[in-house]
């Protein structure tokens, strides 16, 4: 029995060629169902998490298969001035061309030897294609190129190009945002470079000693704030005096002394009795020396926290993190130059607009932006961004009372170069001394109309001196210029 048992169940297993046949098909349909999973599932998780991330990645070769088969979209103004456009050449390459050359350098970027600003923030946008599909196979068949969609910033010419002649040629940065929505309107950072040069200039841009032209000021450069920093100063005292912060005074006669230490009020200046609106419209170093002595360290740690020091900034493009280092421990040398914002705290321009923003804002900041919406090569819109809260800064009323220190800043202090007949603004100026025997650097940061704030503005001119008289101005030309067009 056990043979034939055992050639019966042989017999069992054998299968006839043709079910051979049927289960290699079924074997091999499971194989193609289950690649064909995979590969769906790669695709769709490619398509909607992946795929901007690795396109938006300026380091990824896989950009250059993109930019193969979709030519890069255009980079416009608000008002839908050419910022950057893809152009054929006599011989069929592609160049990237930049019309307005320098004045927009720094923040649409380039994107060739690398991408930096607009080119790399939005580089999915401009190599993505949303023409109708019908177009877009047709080109494909033929071989054409199918045209990226175009960026429409929310940078104005107007305002890029005045903030630009304004610095002139000094180094500095400028820049320039609606408080209320975080749109930016300008951002100039100098030195600068031509973007459309930048090929054939790129060693001797990068072989320059001292220049770093590369580099945007505005997000990127950290600088001592000096005066600028009174701000901060001034928002910890009031917390910590919210019922009697109008009844300070302080006497000052241009110096004030501690220990072996002596600080002086700008050109030793003796201000006399000073109320803390008046110390702060006049920035009297002896005041917030002496004020800063009484603070709580570790609450003006935390409220430098809260004001983004040492934190992630909301910022999309490459930026550094602004430093505040005084600790609890901190000596009384370093409390006095913390408070008048020498010493180690070191801020961006782009950081101190915030600030400014917030204030202006009722405390809140936005988060800034640079792209207000995409859309296809003939207009079609594709996607929107709105306004974003970034947070509170601040309470609603202590912004209100910094406002109004602010306007006095303008009204009767260091920063009446802003002052005007036809709207009423609010600002801090700042000198900030960086190295003995070298001029200051000058800051103004500052907003219009005190009342209701459309537009905030921050400018820093390296080694300008005065911040009244080398920054101000500057932001003057932006407030008139903006203000005026509005009525
Ligand atoms: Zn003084």
């Amino acid at each position: 029995m056990r043979p034939v048992f055992r050639r019966e169940k042989k017999r069992r297993r054998e299968k006839t060629p043709r079910q051979k046949a049927d289960s290699s098909i079924l074997l091999l349909v499971y194989v193609t169902v289950a690649l064909f999973l995979g590969l769906m599932g790669y695709v769709g998780h490619f398509l909607l998490v992946s795929r901007e991330d690795v396109i938006n990645n300026s380091y990824n070769a896989r950009l250059d298969n993109f930019a193969r088969t979709v030519e890069r979209g255009k980079i416009l103004s608000s008002n839908g001035s050419v910022l950057a456009v893809t152009e054929q050449t006599q011989d069929g390459s592609e160049i990237r061309s930049y019309p307005f050359g320098p004045v927009f350098s720094h923040v649409v970027g380039y994107s060739s030897r690398g991408k930096t600003g607009i080119e790399a923030l939005g580089n999915f946008y401009l190599l993505t294609c949303h023409v109708n599909p019908l177009d877009q196979m047709g080109r494909a068949l033929t071989g054409r190129k199918n045209p990226g969609d175009q960026i429409v910033t929310t940078l104005d010419v107007e305002l890029q190009q005045a903030a630009w002649d304004a610095l002139g040629d000094r180094n500095g940065a400028v820049a320039v945002m609606e408080p209320h929505t975080g749109r930016v309107l300008a951002m100039v950072s100098k030195p600068d470079f031509d973007p459309n040069a930048i090929g054939d200039q790129w060693d001797l841009i990068v072989s320059e000693q001292g220049q770093a032209r590369l580099v945007n000021r505005v997000t990127q450069g950290l600088y001592p704030p000096g005066s600028a920093f009174k701000i901060v100063t001034l928002l910890e005292y009031i917390m910590e005096h919210p019922g009697d912060y109008d009844q300070y005074r302080f006497d000052c006669d241009g110096q004030f002394e501690y220990g072996d230490y002596t600080l002086g009020c700008y050109h030793k200046t003796a201000h006399g009795s000073q109320s803390l609106a008046q110390a702060f419209a006049n920035s009297c170093n002896g005041a917030f020396a002496s004020l800063g002595l009484e603070l709580d360290k570790k609450a003006m740690g935390e409220t430098a926290g809260r004001l983004l020091f040492n934190r992630e900034q909301p910022l999309a493009l490459a930026y550094s993190q602004s430093r505040f280092s005084m600790g609890e421990d901190a000596p009384g040398w370093e409390v006095l130059q913390t408070s008048i914002g020498q010493g180690l705290t070191q801020m961006t321009p782009m950081h101190c607009l915030m600030v400014t923003a917030a204030i202006a804002n009722g405390g809140t900041l936005m988060n800034p932006y640079l792209i207000e919406r995409v859309e296809t090569v003939m207009g079609e819109p594709v996607k929107r961004f709105e306004p974003t809260v970034y947070g509170m800064l601040m309470e609603e009323d202590q912004a209100r009372i910094l406002t109004e220190m602010m306007a006095g800043v303008v009204e009767h202090g260091t920063g009446s170069a802003v002052k005007s007949d036809s709207y009423r603004a609010a600002g801090k100026t700042g000198s900030a001394q960086f190295e003995t025997g070298r001029e200051s650097h000058a800051w103004f940061t500052g907003f219009a109309p005190a009342e209701n704030p459309r537009i905030a503005v921050t400018v820093m001119v390296e080694e300008g001196g005065s911040g009244g008289q080398a920054a101000a101005p500057v932001a003057r030309r932006i407030f008139d210029l903006y203000l005026g067009r509005e009525e």
